[in-house]
């Protein structure tokens, strides 16, 4: 595991923590950008970045 990588893992995690969300064992979590009943946020640690299946909020944190 190359050292960038953990640093966008960690950077991605501090973003949520700051935002108090946790996303669940699949990587899903609430979303904060629109009225979420059911989580339809998904984080893609890998990549550093998120996708909301609900309203199309999508970026790079
Ligand atoms: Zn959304």
């Amino acid at each position: 595991m190359e050292i960038r990588e953990i640093k966008q893992k960690l950077r991605i995690e501090t973003v949520l923590a700051h935002y108090n969300l946790k996303p669940d064992r699949h990587h899903f979590l609430k979303c904060p950008f629109h009225n979420d009943e059911d989580p339809s946020l998904k984080i893609y640690p890998e990549t550093n970045t998120f996708n909301c299946f609900g309203c199309g909020a999508a970026g790079i944190n």
